[in-house]
């Protein structure tokens, strides 16, 4: 069973990898992301409420998100296994993960972290800009989110660090080795923590 994070800077390509190691090891992907999209597309209340702070690259509120990703992990494709693409980005977001976790007698079995340097995530993102017009990657929404991300989503990756569970992957160069290196990584840190699933050897009467 993998229970995982995926974590990197906006632009690092967490998205894509996410889907990609997501369908790899049988697990869900799940975007915080994506889905404050869809409910701002579909004028849902929770889009209606997110709308504003991502617009503006701010973080919406951790309640709001933390109720949100609650309903997604408990929903029944959610039990054997996810992936988490945004999640958590704030201090107030692993507590309220590991509250969910220890409530459902669950753990993460890794976190990976996509490192891309600032200079290349910029020329991203106004690439992406051109391409898929998303109303947050203008220049100075790009900078806000990077610059919340060194302030506040580093630090939450310490967190982590100090469990034991974190391996970092250099998310430069072509896609495909970047998703052969995050699968090694998934598995490293779970040859070195002991929770690979086990197989167990049939015993004979
Ligand atoms: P990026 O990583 O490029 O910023 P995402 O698609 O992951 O892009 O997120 C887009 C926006 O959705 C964020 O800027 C933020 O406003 C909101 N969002 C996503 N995840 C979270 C989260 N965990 N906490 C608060 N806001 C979030």
């Amino acid at each position: 069973m993998t229970r995982m994070l995926i974590m990197g800077p906006p632009g690092s390509g967490k998205g894509t990898q996410a889907s990609r190691i997501a369908d790899k090891l049988g697990i869900v992907p799940i975007s915080t992301g994506d889905i404050f999209r869809h409910n701002v597309k579909a004028m849902t209340p929770l889009g209606v409420e997110a709308k504003r702070y991502i617009d503006n690259g701010d973080f919406v509120p951790d309640d709001v998100t933390n109720r949100m990703v609650a309903d997604r992990i408990a929903q029944p494709d959610a039990e054997h296994g996810f992936l988490l693409d945004g999640y958590p980005r704030t201090a107030g977001q692993v507590e309220a993960l590991d509250a969910m976790l220890r409530e459902a007698g669950q753990a993460l079995s890794a976190v990976v972290e996509l490192e891309v340097p600032d200079a290349e995530l910029v020329e991203r993102l106004l690439k992406r800009a051109e391409i898929e017009g998303r109303a947050d990657d203008t220049q100075d929404v790009i900078q806000h989110r990077l610059d919340l991300y060194h302030r506040e989503t580093e630090v939450v990756i310490e967190n982590y660090v100090d469990r034991g569970i974190v391996a970092r992957v250099d998310g430069t160069g072509q896609i495909d080795d970047v998703t052969e290196r995050l699968l090694q990584a998934v598995y490293s840190v779970r040859a070195a923590t002991g929770t690979l699933p086990v197989i167990t050897p049939r015993t004979e009467a």
